[in-house]
């Protein structure tokens, strides 16, 4: 799998289409940018399915499960471009999480949110009255912040630090940290140590009060099925995998799928980024041992979970489950009548080594303990590993991430790798790539 050069003669590039490696969201979105700009696209996808990482399915059982538990933050400046909201149907996290203590459930939530139980909240002793008023200041400056994107939030920072330092150095205390900043942004960075880049805290953080974490009804592949429709009838090859990108006279020309080449005006790699660097060679994209693992492990019951729909984290830091995820009690469509469906969320070394069984029985335990409820109330539907869940996003990485353009003429990047790794990035960076391409066909047609 790489780049491969051939010496044949340059044909007219402009007679073909553009062609899109994968159907991500990134290059999903490139497809549909360039579509609806009157280019001719063609999108080769080794799949049998749109969505990339983001996949649901709907079991003979009438439960819906996503590929590992996801949530669209609504706010995401890309998919408000991208998405039409209003026929996913999406079901909405309350602003608000349950700490679990050892002993019970402590509500916590954005007063301005949930002023109800403002007055239970700011009096809680869960967290120091200080780490209150420095959350809010902190939201404050975020919500002003202009950043489009994790990266940028970083790139802001000048000096990019860590999640944790980045607390301590506004004066968070550890008890802050360890009780909710560590199993909150842990559970959204997959990063329990959040040893990642500040970038995703606060970009998070500015999501988190300008919208809300949501769920379509359709499950999370809602979302690419969408973009889906905007392309035309069989612009989409399924089960086609793209082994090499065809260099000739120094211009990406084509990519070979099943050993034929096919010819291209330009070719836009969205796939995986570790596929992408090795369908590119640009040095700079993720690697294998870059990826981030999560493991969900999805528990029935026929007993509501009695959180409503908010988050469980647990504050203890001593249990194998991160967090708790009511998927139901959000999105009722992804259970059965009678059924509730809850996703027991696992990060960390567990879930990059643990076994698969053993984990889920233990997250089926600490669930159960968590709720107060009993272990044979929740039963075991699913358990999905994920090792490739996010790319890790050391400070600094933003610096150092490829940009769309790569050193070969003709051949882009569109993919979460080129901005940050979230379903924003992925679709921030096919917004741009698909610019870009635009530009560059435009200039090159110019030129003829
Ligand atoms: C369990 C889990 C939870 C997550 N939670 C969230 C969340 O809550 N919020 C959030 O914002 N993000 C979340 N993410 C991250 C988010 O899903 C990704 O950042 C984003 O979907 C990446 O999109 P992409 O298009 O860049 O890449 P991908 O989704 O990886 O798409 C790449 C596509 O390329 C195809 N492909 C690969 N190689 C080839 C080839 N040689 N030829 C043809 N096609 C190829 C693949 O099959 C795939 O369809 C989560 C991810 C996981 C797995």
């Amino acid at each position: 799998m790489s780049l491969e050069t051939a010496t044949t003669r340059v044909g007219e590039p402009s007679r073909h289409p553009v062609i899109v490696v994968g159907a991500g969201m990134a290059g999903l979105v490139a497809a549909v940018a360039l579509f609806e700009a009157g280019i001719p696209v063609h999108v080769y996808e080794a799949a049998d399915d749109v969505g990339g990482r983001i996949r649901s399915t709907r079991g003979n059982d009438g439960f819906i499960l996503d590929r590992g538990f996801q949530v669209l933050l609504d706010a995401y400046p890309a998919a408000s471009r991208w998405i039409d909201y209003e026929p996913l149907a999406l079901g909405t996290f309350d602003a608000a999480a349950l700490l679990w203590t050892g002993r019970r459930l402590v509500p916590l939530a954005n007063p301005f949110r949930h002023p109800a139980g403002s007055l239970r909240d700011l009096t809680s002793r869960i967290l120091p009255a200080g780490d209150k008023v420095r959350l809010a200041a902190l939201g404050a400056r975020a919500a002003l912040a202009p950043w489009q994107s994790a990266n940028q939030a970083a790139t802001s920072l000048g000096n990019d630090i860590s999640g944790s330092e980045f607390l301590w150095s506004q004066g968070f205390s550890e008890t802050f940290v360890d009780r909710l900043a560590r199993p909150f942004w842990g559970g959204i960075t997959l990063d329990p140590h959040l040893s990642g880049s500040a970038g995703p805290l606060l970009f998070t953080l500015k999501m988190f009060l300008k919208g809300s974490a949501v769920l379509p009804a359709a499950g999370v592949r809602a979302m690419p099925a969408q973009l889906q429709n905007r392309l035309p009838e069989g612009a989409i090859t399924f089960k086609a995998r793209v082994t090499s990108i065809v260099i000739e006279e120094g211009r990406a020309t084509g990519v070979r799928v099943n050993r034929k080449m096919i010819r291209a005006s330009a070719v836009i790699v969205a796939s995986d980024p570790v596929t992408a660097k090795k369908l590119t060679r640009v040095r700079t994209l993720p690697d294998e041992e870059q990826g981030i693992p999560s493991v969900t492990v999805f528990l029935a019951g026929s007993s509501p979970p009695g959180t409503g729909p908010r988050l469980v984290l647990d504050a203890t830091r001593q249990r194998l489950v991160n967090h708790l995820a009511p998927l139901s009690a959000v999105q009722p469509a992804y259970a059965p009548p009678g059924q509730h469906l809850l996703a027991a969320v696992i990060v960390g070394e567990a879930a990059r080594t643990g076994d698969l069984d053993a984990l889920s029985l233990q997250a089926r335990e600490d669930a159960a303990m968590m709720l107060g409820h009993r272990t044979q109330d929740w039963h075991v539907l699913d358990v999905v590993r994920v090792p490739f869940s996010q790319f890790s996003q050391p400070p600094g990485i933003y610096r150092r991430l490829p940009g769309n353009v790569t050193p070969t003429r003709g051949l882009y990047l569109a993919s979460e790798a080129t901005v940050d790794s979230s379903y924003n990035g992925a679709m921030l960076s096919g917004e741009v790539a698909a610019g870009i391409v635009r530009r560059d066909l435009a200039t090159a047609s110019g030129a003829d």
